[in-house]
């Protein structure tokens, strides 16, 4: 399995995104500044059923690109939250890879009350099939 690095310092706040709207699928992207995992940036979920699905609102989607290009960033991954189910992409999640050269991370909060989170890449950015990725967190 690949493997992949992320600071506990963002893992942690990805984690409080999720834990503070628990009845919700929560979402936000990170960003990476010169390979290394930077920062995180939250954004609304504007999904008609929020509960099971997420959009990431467009205009602030855009203000954060603008933000990670003006710091000299890049996108790193894609993180959303299941709050009733397993941190495993569902047929909706496979169905809208918009960004298919990024991380996918997801948070469950589901599994006997314990966060669980979950790194997927896409194999083929054509295919958009996701593989698991071994999530390896560093202080
Ligand atoms: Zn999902």
């Amino acid at each position: 399995m690949q493997q992949v690095t992320l600071p506990r310092k963002l893992v942690n706040q990805v984690l409080a995104h999720a834990q503070s709207c628990p009845q919700q699928e929560v979402c936000g992207l990170l960003s990476a500044k010169n390979g290394t995992p930077a920062r995180v940036y939250k954004i609304p979920n504007a999904a008609t059923d929020p509960a099971v699905l997420f959009d990431m609102h467009a205009p602030a989607l855009i203000q954060a690109f603008k933000e990670i290009r003006e710091r000299g960033e890049r996108l790193f991954a894609i993180y959303h939250s299941h709050p009733g189910s397993a941190p495993r992409p569902s047929a909706a999640d496979q169905a809208q890879l918009a960004y298919p050269q990024a991380l996918y991370l997801i948070v469950s909060l589901d599994e006997q009350g314990v966060l669980q989170l979950n790194g997927f890449r896409c194999t083929d950015e054509t295919t958009s099939t996701l593989e698991q990725v071994e999530l390896v967190i560093t202080e």
